[in-house]
């Protein structure tokens, strides 16, 4: 039995060429950070920072 109530999870992680929601991340406070999905046509568009997620 894990407790409840403990690991709220505030950041999104959505796709900064399509906006497609990727991931969730246990944040402090409410924040949406860019990363890029898996879809072919984002994956291959251009770099910057891209957070990489396997
Ligand atoms: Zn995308």
């Amino acid at each position: 039995m894990k407790p409840i109530g403990q690991s709220v999870k505030l950041g999104l992680i959505v796709c900064q060429h399509c906006g497609r929601w990727i991931d969730e991340v246990e944040t402090e406070k409410v924040t949406v950070l860019y990363g890029c999905c898996r879809e072919d046509s984002c994956r291959n568009g251009k770099r910057q920072g891209d957070i990489e997620h396997d």
